[in-house]
């Protein structure tokens, strides 16, 4: 699937800019400098494909690409930002609802999480959207490099504990490093059998 090529499409801000609901769709979730960027640069092979989530002005767009013919990716604006502005933040929160719940090519959403760090507050937040919108979700932890196996071990339990409490999240859990490589074939396999 990633061996065909993946391009930018466009950054969407409102339902009526998304693409038509013709092919195969997966997300990416996360919060702000989980890694996100670096794993779809990872995915798709592509180094400057994805910028990071703080790239002035794609803040609040959902990003969509295209992976060969018969697929979109899309990378959701990172959230949980420390500083950001109320108003941006309902926007972007309603926005967000009204994609996942009323894109029937969705196949996947992906929640990334730092594997240092486990689930957060946010990112239940997100998961429970994801319930609602009943859109099957799975988690990704991101920087697997960084965590030592202890650490690991402890943050993996506590992952699957609060999954284990969402219905729409999917059991398996995939790790990750963008940066050595760990996880990346087994998650394009992932996507490449969805259907
Ligand atoms: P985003 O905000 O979620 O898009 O996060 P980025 O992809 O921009 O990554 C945030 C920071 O984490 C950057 O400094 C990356 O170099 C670093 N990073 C991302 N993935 C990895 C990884 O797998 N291993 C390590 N060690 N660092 C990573």
């Amino acid at each position: 699937l990633f061996a065909g090529g993946a391009e930018f499409l466009k950054g969407v801000v409102a339902m009526s800019g998304l693409p038509p609901a013709d092919r195969i769709e997966i997300c990416f979730a996360g919060r702000s400098n989980v890694g996100k960027s670096s794993l779809i640069n990872a995915l798709t092979g592509r180094k400057g494909l994805a910028r990071a989530s703080n790239t002035p002005g794609r803040t609040q767009e959902i990003n969509f690409f295209t992976v060969g013919p018969e697929h979109y990716l899309v990378d959701l604006p990172g959230y949980g930002y420390a500083n950001a502005p109320l108003a941006k933040v309902e926007k972007w929160q309603r926005l967000l609802k009204q994609y996942l719940s009323g894109r029937p090519s969705l196949r996947r959403a992906f929640v990334l999480i730092d594997a240092r760090h486990g689930i957060k507050p946010v990112d239940e937040e997100i998961m429970a959207l994801l319930d609602s919108a009943a859109v099957t979700f799975q988690g990704v932890l991101t920087k697997a490099d960084k965590v030592k196996a202890q650490d690991r071990d402890r943050v993996l339990a506590q992952v699957r504990e609060k999954l284990s409490t969402h219905p729409a999240a999917f059991p398996e859990l995939v790790l990750t490093s963008s940066e050595k490589g760990d996880g990346i074939e087994t998650l394009r396999a992932i996507i490449a059998g969805l259907v």
